[in-house]
């Protein structure tokens, strides 16, 4: 159980970051729920609510490409709530194209949403945790920054930025008590999938040995597993949740 333990989940508005703020909250934890978009925030809120779980969750209206909010919103936290012990960096996009007509600004849209404000929020929330000699950071990556994936190569950089960096933390931080992990989803509805034909569907499904795609509670349970007690002595690993698509 996470009773009592704050928490912050970045693109909590919907996919696998409102799964996993929900999770998160469902174990106790008071979840601060960030994104951009205030009314899907607010559902998710609400939707803790009329559960009644025994966490809550938070909406907290943040574009995490802006660094200077970032701090703001991190000094907020720790002075209404007194302490951060989870963090999970989930907010993401794709801006996917080939390589060779790649704009810049599509590849460097990518960087900053996916990889740079996982430095930030990372930067930001880790001054509190080393104080506190103790935290969880979980960092979403994706099997296509471990096998790469045509038309993404801005979206793989990214996604194996996040690998790496989250290593590199997880050396620095261990001594403090702060462990950091990645899990790294394969194929999530319903995004994944949305607008596909059924024809392609199957295409893909038939790549992945459990012949599925995953659900974002799936993603949830390891977010869950890493952030939580059964998890104290695991750091610097990456956790793949795709059906077996990678192994
Ligand atoms: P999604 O449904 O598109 O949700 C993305 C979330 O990120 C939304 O809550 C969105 O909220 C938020 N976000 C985007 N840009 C933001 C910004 N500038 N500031 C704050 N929040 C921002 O995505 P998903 O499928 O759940 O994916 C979640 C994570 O898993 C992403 O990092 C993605 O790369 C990774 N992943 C997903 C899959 C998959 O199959 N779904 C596979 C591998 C990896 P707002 O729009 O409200 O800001």
């Amino acid at each position: 159980m996470l009773t009592d333990q704050v928490a912050i989940v970045t693109g909590a508005s919907r996919g696998i970051g409102r799964a996993t703020a929900l999770k998160l909250a469902a174990q106790g934890a008071q979840v601060v729920a960030c994104a951009r978009s205030a009314d899907k925030l607010a559902e998710v809120a609400h939707e803790s609510t009329q559960r009644e779980l025994s966490g809550s969750v938070v909406p907290s209206v943040l574009d995490v490409t802006d660094r200077t909010e970032i701090d703001k919103r991190v000094e907020d936290t720790i002075e209404q709530r007194g302490r951060i012990d989870i963090l999970v960096n989930n907010a993401g996009i794709t801006r996917d194209g080939l390589l060779m007509s790649m704009e810049d600004a599509d590849f460097d849209e990518v960087i900053t949403t996916n990889l740079k404000s996982v430095f930030w929020m990372t930067r930001a929330v880790s001054q509190h945790m080393v104080y506190a000699r103790r935290g969880r950071l979980v960092n979403i990556s994706s099997v296509s920054g471990l096998s790469g994936k045509e038309g993404q190569t801005n979206y793989a950089a990214s996604k194996a930025g996040i690998v790496g960096f989250s290593k590199a933390a997880a050396k620095e931080l261990a001594k403090r008590g702060i462990t950091c992990n990645v899990v790294a989803p394969g194929s999530i509805e319903p995004d994944m999938i949305e607008g596909l034909s059924e024809q392609v569907k199957d295409g893909y499904k038939s790549l992945i040995p459990l012949r599925r795609f995953g659900q974002a509670e799936e993603v949830a349970e390891a977010v869950a597993f890493l952030a939580g007690p059964a998890a104290t002595y695991i750091t610097g690993q990456v956790r793949t949740v795709d059906g077996g698509l990678l192994m």
